[in-house]
């Protein structure tokens, strides 16, 4: 991936004006604040709130297994 760390640290999200995050995968800029992922493409970070999407990151649950 090429985005920079630089650029990172100077990316917030339109909306909530929180810094934002690149997801593990590489895949976009995560937004803590309101959950809204924006699309990376052509390693251009696209920080519109019409092309993000949000997404809800749900605690795991384990189940069945506990006893
Ligand atoms: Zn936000």
């Amino acid at each position: 991936m090429a985005i920079s760390k630089e650029l990172l640290e100077i990316l917030v999200c339109p909306l909530c004006k929180t810094k934002v995050e690149l997801k593990p995968d590489g895949s976009g800029l995560k937004c803590a604040q309101c959950k809204r992922v924006y699309p990376i493409r052509d390693d251009i970070p696209v920080m519109l709130i019409d092309e993000a999407q949000i997404e809800d990151d749900q605690p795991q649950v384990s189940s069945g297994t506990a006893s």
